[in-house]
């Protein structure tokens, strides 16, 4: 059995060398981190949840016509995902005022926005990710603006089709974060959704009473993080209701486990 090499390790997920060429595994972590890594814990059956609620979604949106680099889930807690070169961007979109947009613009949260905003924050921990502009992002050539056309136009057919999605369910979907990536086919190059989808990178309300379904409830230590992002799952249809999932899934010995 062949040693798996880990290529890269982040807050919630690691990667590893994909069985393909071109393609990397993507390992769901249970560890939740808030407030640039000062809050962390882990929560048993996280990731396990995050890895089966990204994968319906990005099966979702590929069948609008968009392309991911989803390709299909291993196991549990992993998914072959194709290769790319990570656009250095969070790109955020707002559809109700809440979280940092609040306490920036003086607004109130929960108002519903006069339409949705789209903002991009630079990925780097040192700076605390800071809110950029199109114009620094077109300066410093983090991406041309060729590219932002592409990312912002998929960006909002993505908010359109999840608003949708999550509505139909009773969840009013706040904002959320996406991030892109370059994949390159010999001479040609595409920019494709990437990372991943999930109640760690969205807001979700459930329309009626307002209770919160993602990762707030880590972040504002209100507990009931994994039970509200299995009430996600079985809303979408992904878990049966009272289906009982094994949150363990396989579990990472080492970074370098055995295969
Ligand atoms: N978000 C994220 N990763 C980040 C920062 C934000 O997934 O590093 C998501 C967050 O979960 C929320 C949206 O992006 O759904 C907007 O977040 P905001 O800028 O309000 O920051 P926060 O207050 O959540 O730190």
């Amino acid at each position: 059995m062949a040693r798996r090499k880990q290529i890269y390790e982040g807050k919630a997920k690691i990667l590893f060398e994909g069985p393909e060429p071109g393609t990397l595994i993507q390992y769901f972590k249970d560890d939740a981190t808030a407030f640039n890594n000062q809050k962390h814990e882990v929560l048993e059956g996280k990731g396990v949840l995050n890895n089966r609620i990204s994968e319906y979604i990005f099966q979702g949106i590929e069948r609008i016509g968009i392309p991911t680099h989803f390709i299909r889930r291993l196991n549990m807690r992993e998914q072959v995902v194709r290769q790319v070169e990570i656009i250095p961007l969070e790109v955020v979109v707002r559809n109700v005022a809440a979280g940092t947009m609040v306490k920036r613009l003086g607004l109130k949260e929960g108002d519903a926005l006069p339409r949705p905003v789209v903002e991009f924050y630079l990925k780097d921990d040192k700076l605390g990710d800071p809110l950029v502009t199109e114009d620094h992002i077109t300066a410093f050539a983090w991406a041309n603006p060729q590219e932002m056309d592409d990312i912002v136009s998929m960006t909002l057919r993505i908010n359109d089709f999840l608003s949708g999605l999550f509505a139909a369910v009773g969840i009013r979907l706040v904002d959320f974060k996406l991030e892109f990536g370059r994949q390159y086919e010999g001479d040609l190059m595409r920019i494709i959704l990437a990372d991943e989808i999930s109640p760690d990178s969205c807001r979700l309300w459930d329309m009626e009473t307002n209770y919160i379904l993602d990762k707030d409830r880590f972040r504002k230590d209100l507990g009931g993080l994994t039970d509200a992002y299995r009430e996600v799952a079985t809303r979408l249809g992904i878990l049966k209701e009272n289906e009982k999932l094994d949150t363990k899934g396989p579990v990472l010995v080492s970074s370098n486990e055995e295969k």
